[in-house]
């Protein structure tokens, strides 16, 4: 163990995932905890983080606490709004450093696995990146010259919530038809849902026992990799949609590289080989531009957690 070892937490809708994280190391993950997280009660859902804190600061000395959160983060640690647990206006990085007497810092999750990306993983040696996590929702990260872009207020990145098919499904945000209902996790499940009805010979009904609303992302994931056609279907159309909006990120931010995190990526080149061709096909005059790489995180689900533990 080196003399640089800290804690990063994923502080997420479902679970509160906690590392003790050797910075010195790369980053290697020495001791993990993860406990379900009273996403209801706010004052009940930081007890939970501050009890894994304690629970890693027992197992190691470490210098300082990150914590990547799903939600709003503002610049000064307050948690203005997660759209998933009970947090509103929470000063949650004070809360957990005077409970724990460590350094603390809070973020947004998406940023803090860009830069855990950007530090130790698939965005190392570049110096303008672009991290999209794609899991029930979209996220992003971006980091530009070197540093993590966070906005005027903290709020940067938000881009599953680009509107990219005006009357499209709602969304979370209370909008229709953000870019995070048609190219993520929700989008693979419900396109399958809708596949299975007219195409009842596809493995899709088999693995969802018969019952055509029972079809999930990560089944249609498994049934595309064991070659089902309209998996395949599925997942490519969403990887074009998921590449469309990448193209016009990268009209925006002209990344070195685009690495791609969350649970969908499961599915692999299933999903990114689309996403590749739809990016080439309508971004800006690719003929007179560097290729971009899309290319997997390297550290999926442990991403939030260890850059965390680095902010
Ligand atoms: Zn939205």
């Amino acid at each position: 163990m080196s003399d640089r070892v800290a804690i990063g937490v994923d502080a997420g809708g479902t679970k509160v995932a906690g590392l003790l994280v050797d910075v010195g190391d790369g980053g290697r993950v020495l001791v993990r905890q993860e406990v379900a997280t009273p996403a209801a009660d706010a004052e009940a859902a930081t007890r939970t983080i501050v009890a894994v804190v304690r629970e890693l600061m027992a197992e190691g000395p470490a210098l300082a606490v990150g914590v990547g959160a799903a939600g709003m983060v503002g610049l000064d640690g307050v948690l203005r709004f997660a759209p998933n647990v009970a947090w509103r206006e929470f000063p949650l990085a004070e809360r957990i450093q005077r409970a724990v007497g460590l350094p603390t810092i809070v973020d947004n999750d998406a940023n803090v696995a860009a830069w855990g990306e950007f530090r130790f993983g698939a965005g190392m040696g570049s110096g303008d990146m672009l991290l999209v996590t794609v899991g029930t929702g979209i996220g992003g990260g971006v980091v530009t010259g070197g540093r993590l872009f966070r906005g005027a207020h903290g709020f940067a990145a938000e881009i599953g919530h680009v509107i990219v098919e005006p009357n499209g499904p709602r969304c979370g945000c209370g909008n229709l038809g953000c870019w995070e209902q048609m190219a993520s996790g929700r989008a693979v499940g419900r396109l399958g849902r809708k596949a299975v009805v007219d195409h009842p010979e596809s493995l899709l009904l088999e693995l969802a026992g018969g019952n055509p609303n029972a079809v999930t992302g990560p089944i249609v994931t498994a049934a595309a990799k064991e070659g089902d056609p309209v998996a395949v279907h599925v997942l490519a159309e969403v990887g074009r949609r998921l590449g469309e909006g990448i193209a016009g990120l990268v009209n925006i931010l002209d990344p070195e590289v685009v690495v791609v995190g969350g649970g969908v990526i499961e599915a692999g080149d299933l999903l990114l080989e689309p996403a590749r061709l739809a990016c080439h096909d309508v971004v800006e005059a690719p003929e007179h531009r560097p290729a971009v790489p899309i290319v997997s995180a390297y550290m999926g689900q442990d991403a939030g957690d260890s850059v965390a533990a680095n902010l």
